[in-house]
């Protein structure tokens, strides 16, 4: 199918109680390997693209592997910017082809980050495209961030619902007490945080940095406003952990294909996990629609001669 905007999908989600995971990808296995997830799921599935992953693929290559990926599927497909840096990078991505925006302006002073925040969702829904806007700050494991560190950044209820009403943004990353690329799940998120936030705002709230959050905590927030959880840091690790494996079992091999086929499946595996932990499989019923040029792939080494 065609892309679609994160716009529906969020607000389904967030009366559903269930989230949508947005996976990050940074090359065609993984853009494969999360597709693939959300078709066997039957789940609506975001694929979001970081400034790492344009600096590495470019930008109209990376748009490229998602559009392709989505119009091969019978489930909705979103392609979102992640942490989008200024407003030029967000009028980039828009006129890419984009079908969710992100302006990262959490490290800003307040009203710098509401007046970019609203310049992007001014064009943006001109567009029809929606945004995700950040306040307070979910920091970098890589920086040693220290738990005082972390509370410090948390989002501010009171803030929060100022920040949305004069931005007019249409969703929400919250600082509630995770820490992007955390190789561990061991944080646990501030519930009742969290709770304050939800019942002063109604649009989708978003968490980053759940590679390092326990699961049960992730469930918990999904009950209580979380409708978009980022995953990334626990996509690349299933992908090097296997790519690492295939290249020890069979050292004298050059072909890469046999050696990224386990890393698209080990991808696939973690998104199938976390689409049943969301609660968002089975969560698209028969959309009939049918791929006119679909071929199917090869998903084993034998089918990869020549
Ligand atoms: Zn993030």
């Amino acid at each position: 199918m065609p892309l679609v905007t994160s716009q529906e999908m969020l607000r389904a989600a967030l009366e559903g109680r269930y989230a949508v995971g947005a996976f990050n990808a940074n090359n065609m296995e993984q853009v494969q390997g999360i597709v693939d997830a959300a078709v066997e799921e039957r789940s609506p599935v975001i694929l979001q693209v970081s400034q790492g992953a344009i600096r590495y693929a470019g930008l109209d290559f990376a748009a490229a592997m998602v559009k392709s990926a989505a119009a091969e599927a019978d489930v909705p497909v979103v392609l979102h910017l992640d942490h989008g840096t200024d407003f030029d990078q967000n009028v980039r991505c828009l006129r890419a082809g984009f079908t969710s925006l992100m302006f990262d302006g959490s490290k800003k002073p307040f009203e710098e980050n509401i007046a970019t925040t609203a310049r992007v969702v001014h064009i943006a829904h001109v567009c029809g495209i929606p945004v995700e806007a950040e306040l307070g700050c979910v920091l970098q494991s890589t920086d040693g961030v220290t738990e005082a560190e972390v509370c410090d950044a948390m989002t501010q209820p009171g803030e929060a619902k100022e920040f949305v009403e004069r931005t007019g943004c249409d969703s929400l990353a919250v600082a509630i007490g995770s820490v992007h690329a955390m190789r561990e799940a061991e944080a646990e998120l501030n519930i009742e945080l969290l709770k304050e936030i939800r019942q002063i705002i109604d649009i989708p709230l978003v968490l980053h940095g759940s590679s390092g959050v326990k699961e049960s905590s992730e469930v918990e927030a999904i009950q209580h406003g979380i409708a978009k959880i980022n995953v990334a840091t626990m996509l690349n690790q299933a992908f090097t952990v296997a790519l690492h494996k295939a290249i020890a079992a069979d050292p004298e091999n050059v072909d890469p294909r046999k050696f990224l086929l386990h890393s698209r499946e080990a991808v696939k595996e973690v998104v199938r996990h976390k689409m049943r932990l969301f609660g968002s499989s089975g969560k698209i019923t028969g959309s009939g629609y049918v791929s006119p040029t679909k071929v199917e792939r090869s998903v084993k080494i034998g089918g990869l001669e020549a």
